[in-house]
């Protein structure tokens, strides 16, 4: 079963056009986009790449902004596993930017960004080059594969899913458990950290317990965890799966959730379903795997990704590459920790990078950072939990301020209820 983004476009019935990578929605030729005047390029049109580019526009409008996008349309991973869960359409996940653009003019550019000419000061494109004074990169993430034996980057998603980028993915694994037996098994694996959304996992495992308890009762989820507890808000997600689920942390043979920590997967069998972790191989019926992450391509291509080869270290206060001087990342790819890798936190990020950038082309100094960050997560259609904090750069480091945050006292359901405001906001913030 596959579901490509084509059949997925025809799925929601979207009537965006498809912008994939090597396929230029628009005719730029080579360097035909002259500057008028001093220009920004953001590449990557997400929950960074939207934020930044208005937030220029917005404090700077003699500043020129082209937002380069590889798609017409962004579906966001946040609330994508409620989708899973079965009580929200994926539809409602989706932006276009037409009114964004329209409104705070913002030059799109509906291609691939293949590379940076750091010399000439240039994004080359599908579309052509694209001149920019200050570039700001917000590619998201790429994944691992290559640590996984046995996992084909093309054919292997197309069995088994990762949903780590909202889309045909996510539909294809809510399909897989609709299709599973009653009795069946879910396998589904957690990447060692840093990974995009730290408590993504748990409300994934969540959903799925969601859904099997309603429609597949003998069915069981098993998870490896390549960590060594849950990442994220663990008390809560421990009591909630008790609670929902039947979780026994001291007999994991109990209920519907089967946990195991420090089990990293290193192979996969395609054909046969299994997956192994050195240890043992099991076999499932649907398979759910979060490969191991790294920056986006193009940060690999524009030299900023650092020595871990994996993420792209940043000054903290403009989020200017540590490497390539006029190049800023923002979002997953860049290197904020305490912050974890958020939509929120790129929401943050952009906006802070955005008014540094303006600074900056300003001949003014930086203004230092405060940043905020929530994460959602659904237990169940109701019941939600959070974690929250407030951060600021000290000393060159980002930091959360003591006492700024700290996780919701229980599973609760008004937090539910904000989540779904959040969600509505951060996406219309996004798209206008
Ligand atoms: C299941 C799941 C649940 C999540 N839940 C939450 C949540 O509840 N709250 C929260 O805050 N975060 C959540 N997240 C995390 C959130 O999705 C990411 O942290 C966020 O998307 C990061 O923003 P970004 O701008 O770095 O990347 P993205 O939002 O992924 O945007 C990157 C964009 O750049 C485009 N792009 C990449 N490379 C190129 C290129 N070369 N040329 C042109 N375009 C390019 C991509 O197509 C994409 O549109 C969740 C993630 C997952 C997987």
């Amino acid at each position: 079963m596959t579901i490509n983004r084509r059949s997925f476009i025809k799925l929601l019935g979207a009537s965006a056009g498809v912008g994939l990578a090597g396929a230029p929605m628009i005719s730029v030729a080579a360097d035909i986009m002259p500057k008028k005047g001093r220009r920004v390029v953001v590449v990557g049109g997400g929950f960074g790449g939207t934020i930044a580019a208005k937030y220029i526009r917005m404090s700077d409008p003699t500043i020129e902004v082209v937002l380069i996008s590889e798609n017409k349309d962004f579906v966001s991973c946040p609330f994508s596993n409620l989708v899973i869960g079965g009580f929200r359409d994926l539809k409602d996940n989706m932006i276009t930017y037409e009114k964004l653009a329209a409104n705070h003019g913002i030059q799109m550019v509906y291609a691939h960004a293949e590379s940076v000419d750091v010399g000439a000061k240039k994004v080359v494109t599908s579309a052509g080059a694209i001149a920019y004074d200050r570039l700001i990169l917000s590619p998201g993430i790429d994944f691992r594969f290559d640590e996984i034996e046995g996992y084909d980057a093309k054919t292997t998603p197309e069995v088994i899913a990762h949903g780590w980028k909202a889309g045909p993915q996510t539909l294809l694994l809510r399909k897989q458990i609709e299709s599973m037996k009653d009795g069946g098994t879910i396998l589904m694996t957690v990447p060692p950290t840093p990974y995009r959304c730290p408590p993504g996992p748990y409300e994934r495992i969540s959903m799925f317990a969601h859904y099997i308890k309603a429609n597949k009762p003998k069915s069981k989820i098993i998870v490896w965890d390549a960590n060594e507890d849950i990442t994220s808000k663990p008390g809560l997600f421990r009591k909630g799966w008790a609670k929902h689920y039947g979780y026994d942390a001291k007999d994991s043979s109990k209920g519907l959730i089967e946990y195991h920590n420090n089990s990293k997967i290193v192979k996969v069998d395609v054909k046969g379903m299994t997956i192994d972790n050195g240890v043992e191989a099991v076999k499932g019926d649907v398979i759910n795997i979060i490969p191991p992450q790294k920056a986006g391509a193009i940060a690999f291509h524009s030299g900023v990704v650092g020595e871990d080869k994996k993420w792209c270290p940043v000054d903290q206060i403009t989020f200017e590459s540590k490497l390539v001087p006029g190049i800023h990342v923002i979002g997953d790819a860049c290197i904020a920790t305490p912050m974890p890798k958020s939509g929120y936190a790129a929401n943050s990020q952009a906006k802070v990078c955005a008014l540094n950038v303006v600074q900056l082309m300003n001949g003014k100094a930086p203004i230092p950072p405060s940043h905020v960050n929530v994460c959602y997560s659904y237990i169940t259609d109701k019941e939600a939990v959070t974690v929250s904090a407030v951060y600021k750069e000290k000393d060159g480091k980002t930091i959360a301020i003591p006492g700024s945050g700290g996780v919701s006292p229980d599973l609760s359901e008004l937090e539910a209820r904000y989540g779904m405001g959040w969600i509505k906001n951060i996406l219309t913030e996004m798209s206008s």
